[in-house]
């Protein structure tokens, strides 16, 4: 686990039953968002550039704001303590102000027409302007709906529950899902002495990220650390309240817990009635405009423009999540910003092993990776291991215009922001396209103080 992270302390902010909102009834804001992650915290710091004294309100719908989701498994496998969970504090809020914090009060229903909020305790919030950064939901597969046993993890929350389950005896847990939220979970359970057996219903784990050689890799080192992985496998049926499993192929597993992990989607049932536009989540422009007028959203609950074909879909990462937020903040307190497409892009280390992926990995139309015309994939050929044994891989993907499109790095992912920068670039890599594939590939190929004049970008 990184120092950095280790050294971050910040109290956890924490306000409950409604939090700093006083008195009930109706009270009005300029600014009100809804949700606390880094959607929302991108979106305060994009109003504050431009409108310094605006009353902005957060509600969320946890109790803790401004913890990091990523860092929940290391949480659990006991590799932090909850206050280092947290990237924002006190500071934060002062130097926003004014800012005030509603935590642990969803908000149940909004009226785009009369620009209301209803949120718990009868609350009722006048807005100016609405930011919806509310997130996502874990998704349950039907079959192990209703288990006793049955977990998401998604949460601080979450993380806590399996801690309860461990210490309260828990030896045995089935993972549903092998996506990167399913992979983190099983790594941490297995470091806390659990016994794993991760499902995957597609031909290998992390299937949007990898093709099948990563995966390959991947998979062996899991299984190198005592996780059980079942690939083309979905759970069919429970029995004992979610005691015993049996998986499509006809085997049956006994287990304490189930995680469901198979990825989430817009939580953005609030909405409901409200009549704003929406597909899976709210459809924003590349302004991060909802159909309604005042109405922004941000992050895992907007559909929002796809880096290759401007397709609206939810692009539930990170780095999306900072890049919309501060554009709905910047465009909410009056500016007139536009993001680039969402580039689907991953970063993940399980078990020490590496691997970063951005774009489009495995062009085939059915892949669920973005689908190219003409494209050509170009795999590093020979790439000996590290010196302390760790696989590499490395595999680059161009679109029919001679532009990079996607990329694998395993093991050594050292250079994995240049090659990010080239695809949204939309760079022609033409003249550099071998050293690209090569082992060593980095500024010196092109040229550091040059490189930005070789990198031709093709679209303005
Ligand atoms: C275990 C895990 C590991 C991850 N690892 C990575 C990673 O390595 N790299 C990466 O890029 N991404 C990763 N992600 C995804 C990343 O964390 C999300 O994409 C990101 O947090 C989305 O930010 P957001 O602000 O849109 O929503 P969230 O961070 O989900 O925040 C949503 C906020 O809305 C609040 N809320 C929800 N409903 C309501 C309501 N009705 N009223 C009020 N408030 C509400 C919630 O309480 C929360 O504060 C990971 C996610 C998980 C769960």
């Amino acid at each position: 686990m990184n120092k950095k992270i280790k050294n971050r302390r910040h109290k956890s902010l924490k306000h409950s039953g409604g939090g700093r909102i006083g008195k009930p009834g109706e009270s009005s804001v300029k600014y009100l968002i809804v949700g606390a992650g880094p959607a929302a915290i991108a979106a305060i710091e994009a109003i504050r550039k431009r409108d310094k004294r605006g009353a902005i309100t957060i509600v969320s719908s946890e109790k803790e704001v401004f913890y990091s989701r990523p860092l929940i498994s290391y949480l659990l496998a006991d590799d932090i303590g909850e206050e280092n969970l947290f990237y924002r504090g006190e500071d934060f809020i002062s130097a926003n102000a004014p800012l005030r914090i509603i935590a642990g009060a969803p908000a149940s229903s909004i009226n785009p027409r009369d620009k209301t909020a209803a949120i718990a305790y009868g609350r009722v919030l006048k807005w100016e302007k609405l930011i919806i950064a509310s997130g996502g939901v874990p998704i349950v597969p039907p079959a192990i709906l209703g288990a006793k046993n049955l977990r998401t993890f998604t949460t601080i929350e979450d993380a806590r529950r399996l801690d309860a389950d461990i210490k309260s005896g828990a030896k045995r847990a089935v993972v549903v899902g092998g996506g990167f939220i399913g992979l983190k979970c099983a790594e941490a359970l297995v470091k806390r002495g659990v016994s794993v057996t991760l499902v995957e219903l597609a031909m290998h784990v992390l299937p949007s990220l990898l093709d099948d050689v990563s995966a390959g890799i991947f998979q062996k080192n899991l299984e190198r650390h005592g996780v059980s992985v079942r690939t083309l496998s979905s759970v069919e049926k429970i029995y004992d309240g979610g005691k015993k499993l049996k998986l499509s192929g006809g085997e049956v597993i006994e287990t304490d817990i189930i995680i469901s992990a198979v990825g989430v989607r817009p939580n953005v049932s609030f909405l409901e009635g409200s009549l704003i536009r929406m597909g899976k989540g709210v459809i924003v422009g590349d302004d991060m405009r909802s159909s309604a007028d005042g109405v922004f959203a941000a992050g895992d609950a907007a559909d929002v423009p796809e880096f290759f074909s401007g397709a609206r879909r939810a692009v539930p990462i990170w780095p999306v999540a900072r890049q919309t937020g501060a554009i709905a903040g910047e465009n909410a307190a009056g500016g007139a910003a536009r993001a680039a497409g969402a580039l689907t892009m991953n970063s993940i280390e399980v078990f020490g092993l590496a691997v970063i992926s951005a774009g489009s990995v495995n062009p085939s139309p059915d892949s669920g990776t973005a689908f190219l015309d003409g494209a050509a994939v170009e795999t590093a050929d020979g790439l000996a291991d590290l010196p302390d044994g760790t696989p590499r891989y490395k595999k680059l993907v161009f679109d029919g215009g001679g532009r990079l499109a996607g990329f694998i790095m395993l093991g050594d992912v050292e250079r994995a922001g240049i090659y990010t920068e080239l695809i949204k670039n939309r760079a022609s890599v033409a003249a550099f396209k071998r050293d690209l594939a090569g082992d060593s590939f980095g500024f010196i190929c092109v040229g550091e103080e040059n490189w930005k004049k070789r990198i031709m970008p093709l679209e303005v």
